[in-house]
């Protein structure tokens, strides 16, 4: 019998994102992260307040990536959550990084407590997650993410997966509304958990 799959984001699920990329880019290139909105590119800003161009946004993303995932922190209760996960579901962690940072987010994960298989991907999650759900051959699945488009992606192309929408940076919560194709908006892995094992029919 197969067992149900737990496809999870990492950044700003599993890992703060926010928090480490903006004491990146004070300390490596002088420039300040701002909050007004989620829009990360226009809210990095030089000392004299102007915004960067759109074009250097992810340069600075992919320097943060090659270099500072080290110090990227877990999420309250989220190491937990997955290993209580793990007893009865396969874990897989699905992260728009390119290919070559797969290994350091595979061994910083591990290191967090998190020891799962790492696929990377760009761009809209539904197809990653309907062919992890085909490999696996999952009895019911269950979609963890920060951002709304990627429930929007998988309801569209895997709607039969439970989708969470969890923002793990309380500064974002107000930022971030509640994703509408998401099942539900569950902030901490706490009162996540529950939810997940009974949308999977997992409960202990
Ligand atoms: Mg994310």
């Amino acid at each position: 019998m197969t067992r149900p799959l737990v496809i999870c984001d990492c950044d700003e699920v599993l890992l703060h994102f926010v928090g480490p990329f903006g004491d990146y880019l004070t300390a490596e290139h002088d420039l300040s992260l701002h909050l007004d909105t989620f829009a990360l590119s226009g809210n990095i800003r030089r000392a004299d307040g102007t915004s960067i161009e759109p074009t250097g946004f992810m340069p600075l993303l992919n320097g943060f990536f090659d270099t500072h995932m080290v110090t990227q922190t877990p999420a309250p209760g989220a190491a937990t959550a997955l290993a209580a996960l793990a007893e009865r579901c396969d874990i897989v962690i699905l992260t728009n990084v390119d290919d070559r940072h797969s290994p350091v987010r595979t061994a910083e994960l591990a290191r967090h407590g998190m020891p799962y298989r790492v696929v990377c991907n760009n761009g809209p999650k539904g197809a990653p997650v309907k062919a992890l759900m085909d490999e696996y051959g999952a009895s019911a699945g269950a979609f963890i993410d920060d951002l709304p488009p990627h429930h929007t992606s998988v309801k569209r192309v895997a709607p039969s997966v439970y989708r969470l929408h969890m923002v793990a940076d309380p500064r974002l919560h107000a930022l971030i509304p509640a994703a509408p194709d998401a099942d539900a908006r569950i902030d901490d892995w706490f009162t996540a958990l529950p939810a997940l094992q009974a949308a999977l029919g997992v409960t202990p």
